[in-house]
């Protein structure tokens, strides 16, 4: 059993909590740890330890801070495995798969490592007879960084590293469902030498989070999760004075026009669409086909499904469980639901065979054709292995589809014609877009975030968002003393 507490002020909180939650491996079903639910009081410790490390962090050199990165980066670089375990034991995802967002969230590591670039202002010699004007920016103070449960490592490192090396300090709150990963990283950041009280992690539920909106020491708050949450967090955080940003769910749409390359795109929906069991807020679930390309391209899924082995992340499958039961028999109402609707059941995720413990939370990938826009397999978010195909007949009714929907996440289009991949980059309304490209996750150096109901705020994460985010500009307009008096005058400063 393990035990997952609180990070304040460089360790290990050492108090005695009053409510805890259950920490289940998905893979067996069974309850593997626990974790403390912070009460107010304890938000309130995490984020004085992290006022009180602000006043040093800002003045910390930006050569010192780098330092701490660039050692940062080296730690969580050796040990990486350990981490994708965590998140394996967790989570359920398989291992190659927590490997590969933990190498994601080291991509935002080694872009914060050039944070002395980033935020260099600008200089202007001159703009009034010798006077000089420039820009600096300058960190927020204490940020909150409330993260989802289902990329455990990925999505912490999409804001802690740009908030650090800009000179905040940071009071993370990870899901109750995967705590693990962000006590390991906090471990880590102190070993690279970060100072106590910059990087605090509180664990808990709705009672932790309200407190971070509401704390009056809380400049910002970072936030991904689902869209009724995203929301409420913006609504409830702009209303306290935060600046917010806040990523929310989504409903991606693959669309595939009749001269694509059928073997690739099918290869594209396998794996963008059952990848961490669809647990994904880039994953596709609408495979939007225009005829007549939907009945090959069908077979050739189908093919490739029947190859998938479902099982324990950590044995080597392609698939694993989903990380709750509730949210494992939630996903799978949909089935039935589908059938109900008119859709076409082609391959049914409950008959597939398991390599693995009976109790854990498993539904197979699941096919469905004939989908309409009005059915719930469509205008819900599931985050679970269902793709629904939706056969249209020409390009528009495809984009139509697409912009008609609320979320704005991801997208790709496949095809063989230039001309339409940038007719539908221009057209298309949503944050990231992929051209044969099924799930385009942006480089660090770019901004991850989506439009419409996917993100409330308007910037994006990490990137030059993401720095102008965490930090506040200033404009200086200076003078030194020659003259030495510049005379009385009233009227409205102009230059000269
Ligand atoms: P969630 O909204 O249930 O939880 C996210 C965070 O909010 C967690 O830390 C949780 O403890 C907290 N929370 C939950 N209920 C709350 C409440 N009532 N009040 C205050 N805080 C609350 O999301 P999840 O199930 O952990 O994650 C899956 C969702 O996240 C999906 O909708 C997915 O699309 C989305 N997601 C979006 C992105 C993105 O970049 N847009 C990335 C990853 C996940």
């Amino acid at each position: 059993m393990t035990h997952t507490t609180h990070w304040i002020d460089g360790r290990p909180w050492g108090g005695a909590g009053e409510r805890r939650g259950e920490v289940f491996d998905p893979a067996t079903g069974q309850v593997t740890g626990r974790v403390d639910l912070a009460s107010p009081a304890e938000v309130d410790e995490a984020v004085a330890a992290a006022a009180s490390a602000f006043h040093v962090w800002r003045d910390v050199s930006l050569t010192r801070r780098t330092q701490v990165m660039f050692a940062f980066r080296e730690l969580l670089n050796a040990r990486k495995e350990e981490l994708a375990a965590i998140i394996t034991a967790e989570h359920g995802k398989v291992l190659a798969d927590a490997l590969g967002e933990v190498t994601r969230g080291l991509e935002v590591v080694e872009f914060a490592c050039g944070i002395p670039h980033l935020i260099k202002g600008g200089f202007s010699e001159n703009v009034s007879t010798r006077v000089d004007s420039y820009s600096i920016r300058q960190p927020l103070g204490v940020v909150a960084v409330i993260s989802p449960f289902n990329f455990p490592a990925m999505v912490p490192m999409w804001f802690l590293p740009v908030a650090i090396a800009a000179g905040n300090t940071v009071v993370l709150k990870p899901s109750e469902k995967t705590p693990g990963a962000a006590d390991f990283m906090a471990a880590l950041w102190s070993e690279a030498g970060l100072p106590d009280g910059v990087l605090n992690v509180v664990h808990g539920d709705k009672v932790a989070v309200d407190r971070l909106l509401d704390h009056p020491d809380v400049e910002a708050v970072s936030f991904v999760g689902s869209t009724p949450i995203a929301k409420y967090v913006y609504e409830r955080g702009t209303r306290a004075g935060k600046r917010v940003q806040a990523l929310g769910g989504a409903k991606n749409h693959m669309v595939v026009l009749p001269d694509a390359d059928l073997d690739l795109a099918a290869d594209a929906a396998i794996n963008a669409g059952f990848g961490s069991a669809g647990e994904r807020c880039m994953a596709i679930s609408a495979l939007v086909v225009v005829e007549p390309a939907a009945g090959a391209l069908i077979a050739k899924i189908v093919e490739r499904m029947a190859r998938l082995r479902i099982g324990d992340g950590r044995h080597g499958c392609d698939m694993g469980p989903l990380v709750t039961l509730a949210h494992r028999d939630r996903v799978a109402s949909y089935l039935d639901a589908g059938v109900a609707a008119g859709a076409e059941l082609v391959v049914d995720g409950r008959e597939q065979g398991i390599d693995g413990d009976e109790r854990g939370f498993w539904l197979g990938p699941t096919l469905f054709d004939g989908v309409t826009a009005e059915m719930p397999l469509y205008t819900d978010e599931i985050f679970g292995p269902v793709l629904s195909v939706l056969r249209v007949p020409t390009y528009e009714a495809a984009l139509d589809l697409v912009n008609g929907n609320p979320y704005g996440n991801g997208t790709a289009i496949f095809t063989r014609d230039g001309g339409a991949a940038r007719r539908f980059q221009h057209e298309v309304q949503v944050g990231m877009v992929g051209i044969n490209v099924p799930i385009p996750v942006p480089m660090a150096y770019y901004s991850f975030g989506g439009w419409k109901q996917s993100l409330f705020g308007d910037s994006h994460a990490h990137g030059t968002e993401g720095v102008h985010f965490f930090t506040r500009g200033k404009v200086v307009t200076s003078r030194w003393p020659d003259p030495s008096h510049g005379g009385i005058n009233l009227g409205f400063p102009t230059q000269d």
